[in-house]
């Protein structure tokens, strides 16, 4: 059977993940969690101190991003690609609030975006590959033959994320992440290089009312109807 890319975007802590990572197993493609590569850089601007005093040295990190070398590897416990950067697994370290809190800073650097999509890229090249993100079906894959784009209130989307930190034992105040789910979706949104919109041939989800069986099976149903064609 012919194999397709599928690109899903959306604003923050949607269920993307979920959902692409769901389809994928299903299907057998690979899963490719894009903004875990963005949070990945940030780790290291954070670890190498690019963050300092309010300020942040982008030159500094400009200059170190040859040294920075993301990977995903299968975990067969989780059902889901885990994190690493420089050969470390840093698949819970970059789900932090402190991460959140900047990465959407990170991101939106051109030097950062050019390489993320070129490593992306090179992930589809083979197609059979699931991506979920903010600009996948707009610059990563804009020939994707399926392209989601996911939305949901913010309130929900805060709800989603405080229940996760929490399963994980992860301090979390709802206001805290509310604030800093609205001030992502500013900043993804705004920014000049690739900002989040929606691709014109996406289809729109919101799956505020949704139970994740309820999402997966609209999702299969939306691929059935790609491969049928
Ligand atoms: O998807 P997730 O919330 O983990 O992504 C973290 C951040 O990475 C987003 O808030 C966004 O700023 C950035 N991102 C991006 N482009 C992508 C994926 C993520 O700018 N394709």
């Amino acid at each position: 059977m012919k194999k397709i890319t599928i690109a899903i975007d959306g604003f923050s802590s949607c269920g993307k993940s979920t959902m692409a990572k769901d389809l994928a197993k299903r299907i057998g493609y690979v899963y490719v969690d894009s903004g875990a590569m963005y949070r990945a850089v940030t780790l290291y601007a954070i670890e190498h101190e690019c963050f300092k005093d309010e300020k942040f040295d982008s030159e500094k990190l400009r200059s170190m991003m040859g040294d920075i070398h993301i990977s995903f590897k299968f975990n067969p416990e989780t059902g889901r690609p885990d994190t690493y950067l420089n050969s470390i697994k840093v698949e819970d370290r970059i789900r932090t609030m402190e991460v959140s809190e900047k990465v959407s800073i990170v991101a939106a650097l051109d030097f950062v975006r050019s390489e993320m999509v070129t490593q992306q890229q090179a992930f589809g090249k083979e197609k059979g590959v699931v991506m979920d993100g903010r600009d996948i079906g707009t610059t990563v894959f804009p020939d994707a033959e399926l392209k989601i784009f996911l939305t949901a209130s913010p309130e929900i989307r805060a709800q989603r994320r405080f229940d996760e930190l929490k399963a994980k034992g992860q301090e979390a105040s709802f206001d805290e992440i509310l604030e800093n789910v609205k001030e992502r979706d500013y900043l993804d949104q705004h920014r000049e290089v690739s900002p989040l919109v929606k691709a014109e041939d996406a289809i729109t989800l919101d799956n505020s009312h949704l139970t994740i069986d309820e999402q997966n099976e609209w999702l299969m149903q939306q691929f059935k109807l790609k491969i049928k064609n």
